[in-house]
């Protein structure tokens, strides 16, 4: 039976990404070993970091000045590692949502944060346009997909200091110049692969200019050096990253999903619009390609709609625990099938309920 998948995160991955790791932890490449059981400085794994790392390199256009890394503790902890890294005294953020506010918390143990925007008092339903990075910032901290509200950054700052991006809900989604960034961090377990494992890509040359002594775990430059093994990797997180990988560059790379990814959304969009029961509360300029929030007009009908959706294998449409509602999460890997069947399911509720 076909289930369609919304969940925000852990989340939908491709089927055959999924069926070739499961292949993999039985027996990895007919060596009579499962990937869990041989060396993370083995030949078959250095190959699997090698292969990984240029795929993230060519999927995202990096020169060489960048070097990727395959870390753990998740975006949370890189809330943490970017100011350990890259703050001497001050650093400007934005305030676009509750992981934006987490990495906002985290940076005030380390120095001073200046935010130039918060959207907190309209319940995060935009994002300004209208900021201004001052000069004396050691870097500008954005969040490019606010996956609890559902908004996105469409338009990044043009300016010299360096821009530190969380993707962690729309990294391979969309087509950006990814060069523009001098940080940019992911976790793996909303558009890529199982939890566990961050994508960390850095620009070597913002590092450096810190003065204070870094515990090695949170010293990017340590794991640079050391191509993210200074400890055991996340080897399955990887593996299926580099699965994932293959299948976004088989698919014919991010332009693709782009436009997959902007059709899906546009037919939600549109249907929550245009239905008379549903409404979305996000500027319309600020929607979120990745997490298409949306609630119920009448709270009364919440009973009907949750027995109607969840009967139809529709899963993971609950909104945040903060936010109530409902969430889609249309990742890369949903089809526009499981997009469509969902609206036909809102459309049907319309007709019986209105
Ligand atoms: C999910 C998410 C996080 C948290 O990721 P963890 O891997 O659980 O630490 C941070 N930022 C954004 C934008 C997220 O969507």
């Amino acid at each position: 039976m076909k289930i369609h998948n919304f969940n925000a995160g852990p989340s939908i991955l491709p089927k055959q990404v999924i069926r070739k790791s499961a292949k993999a932890v039985i027996d990895y490449n007919q060596c009579g070993l499962s990937l869990l059981e041989i060396s993370h400085r083995s030949i078959d794994f250095e190959k699997i970091m090698e292969k990984t790392t240029n795929l993230v390199k060519r999927l995202m256009n990096l020169n060489k000045d960048y070097a990727v890394l395959f870390l753990q503790g998740g975006a949370t902890l890189q809330f943490t590692m970017v100011p350990y890294n890259l703050m001497k005294t001050e650093a400007a953020y934005l305030d676009t949502g509750i992981w934006a506010n987490n990495a906002i918390e985290e940076a005030k143990k380390i120095g001073k944060v200046r935010i130039l925007f918060s959207g907190r008092e309209k319940k995060y339903s935009y994002i300004s346009k209208n900021y201004k990075i001052p000069d004396e910032v050691d870097y500008f901290h954005c969040t490019s997909n606010n996956t609890i509200v559902g908004t996105q950054m469409k338009i990044f700052p043009n300016t010299s200091i360096p821009i530190i991006c969380d993707m962690s809900s729309d990294i391979f989604s969309r087509k950006l110049n990814f060069c523009q960034f001098g940080l940019i961090y992911a976790s793996a377990q909303k558009n890529i692969s199982s939890a566990g494992m961050t994508i960390v890509i850095v620009k070597k040359e913002i590092l450096r200019k810190i003065k204070r002594n870094i515990p090695s775990y949170l010293d990017y430059k340590i794991h640079i050096k050391n191509n993210s093994l200074l400890n055991t990797p996340n080897v399955f997180s990887i593996y299926t990253s580099m699965l994932t990988l293959e299948w976004i560059e088989n698919k014919g790379g991010i332009s693709i999903l782009e436009k997959e990814n902007q059709q899906k959304s546009k037919l939600l969009y549109d249907e929550i619009d245009r239905n008379n029961l549903f409404e979305n509360r996000i500027h319309k300029e600020d929607r979120s390609n990745m997490n298409v929030t949306f609630f119920l007009k009448k709270k009364n009908l919440k009973k009907d709609f949750d027995y109607m959706w969840k009967k139809e294998n529709i899963v993971g449409l609950e909104g945040h625990r903060s936010l109530g509602g409902y969430r889609a999460s249309i990742y890369n890997a949903i089809s526009l099938e499981s997009v469509q069947f969902l609206i036909e399911v809102m459309k049907e509720f319309e007709r019986i309920f209105s």
